[in-house]
């Protein structure tokens, strides 16, 4: 089992790499081919091609589903790159977490020895007054 000073250097580690978390933003990415409905359209053909792809960045908001048009072109990529930013922090934060349960439980656990042997101080020292006082 790592101990105390192993996992708090590792959480140390774990918050420098979180400060240098650049662009990210949650939502999954689609890209989508549609028939825009004009007859004369080359879309309209059966073995043309449809338009697009159109871009659009989804995540729920609330128990809604909120939109981002993202427009075609260098944003798409910058966007994918934001996509993976954000779960990068997440899995960051997540291991975060878990380690500072685990460093918690390490302090409870040598709080609570302790505290022991401070009770038993005090119990000797309460004795030592209770016999000098008679
Ligand atoms: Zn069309």
């Amino acid at each position: 089992m790592p101990t105390l000073e192993q996992l708090e250097t590792k959480r140390e580690r774990l918050i420098s790499e979180l400060a240098q978390v650049s662009d990210m933003r949650p939502g999954s990415l689609v890209g989508r081919f549609r028939k825009c409905g004009k007859p004369n359209c080359h879309c309209a053909q059966p073995a043309s091609q449809a338009h697009g792809p159109s871009w659009s960045l989804t995540r729920g908001v609330e128990g809604k589903t909120v939109t981002k048009v993202i427009p075609p072109g260098s944003a798409v990529a910058q966007t994918k790159a934001q996509i993976a930013e954000y779960r990068r922090f997440r899995k960051l934060v997540q291991e975060l977490i878990e380690l500072n349960v685990r460093i918690c439980d390490q302090k409870l656990e040598e709080g609570s020895a302790q505290s022991v042997s401070k009770k038993n101080d005090t119990r000797r020292r309460a004795r030592r007054r209770r016999r000098s006082g008679s």
